[in-house]
């Protein structure tokens, strides 16, 4: 909540890679938001075969988006949920203008706004090796990759212990550039549409990721004062 008792709506925008999976679960647990990624609400959505699902399923593994109305059906269907009272973070959305303005009509109704949008700046060279070797615990979702973070434990979750892994279909370098092409085009251009607003923060997303989690937690922080 800021501490108008408003809850906190916070969008981290970012190229896949960027790390905003990442860093939305570590504020997760820092701050008691709830991580909301259009990503993840799609990949249940194709596993779960429902008429979404079966749309969505090509256009992601294309590396394509989705379109504006599926992906604000799946979201308007979770934000409905008890548990983002006291308020969300945007992982993945919005990514075309169009969605940012549903967003703000989403919002209005509710008399809630969007309090801050932390644009995750990376260079675009590193982010195709970064998306096409991670893979996450199946069990608990923690995050690792093939160069730059195993587990401690060879083929056992630091987190959980669990012990069955998963990749993603369109974690591939072919996938990665397209997803990398449809951001530049589609969704850079909302950072200057929230700087308008007063409410972008830029973070050097390319530190370590305590580094860049100690700027997003600072960033945080005075959004919720305020
Ligand atoms: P992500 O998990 O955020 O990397 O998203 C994986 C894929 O899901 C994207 O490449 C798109 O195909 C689709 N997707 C996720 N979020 C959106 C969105 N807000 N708008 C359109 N497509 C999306």
């Amino acid at each position: 909540m800021t501490a108008k008792n408003t809850p906190t709506v916070l969008i981290l925008l970012g190229p896949p890679g960027a790390g905003k999976g990442t860093q939305a679960r570590l504020l997760e647990e820092e701050f008691g938001l709830v991580q909301l990624s259009t990503g993840d609400l799609l990949r249940s959505a194709v596993a779960a075969g429902t008429e979404a699902g079966k749309q969505a399923k090509a256009v992601m593994e294309a590396g394509a988006l989705v379109s504006d109305d599926i992906v604000l059906a799946v979201l308007h269907d979770r934000m409905e949920d008890p548990d983002t009272a006291k308020g969300v973070i945007l992982d993945g959305f919005p990514r075309t203008a169009g969605q940012a303005e549903a967003l703000d009509q989403l919002l209005s109704r509710s008399n809630q706004r969007v309090n801050s949008v932390i644009s995750m700046e990376v260079e675009d060279g590193p982010m195709i090796a970064r998306v096409a070797g991670r893979y996450t615990c199946a069990t608990c979702g923690e995050g690792y990759h093939d160069q730059f973070k195993q587990p401690a434990k060879a083929g056992v979750c630091d987190k959980c212990g669990g012990t069955e892994f998963k990749r993603r279909a369109d974690d591939n370098a072919k996938t990665a550039g397209a997803r990398l092409t449809a951001y530049h085009a589609q969704t850079a251009p909302l950072i200057a549409y929230y700087e308008g607003r007063g409410v972008l923060e830029r973070i050097d997303a390319m530190a370590d990721i305590a580094t860049v989690s100690r700027a997003m937690s600072d960033a945080v922080k005075r959004v919720m004062a305020t």
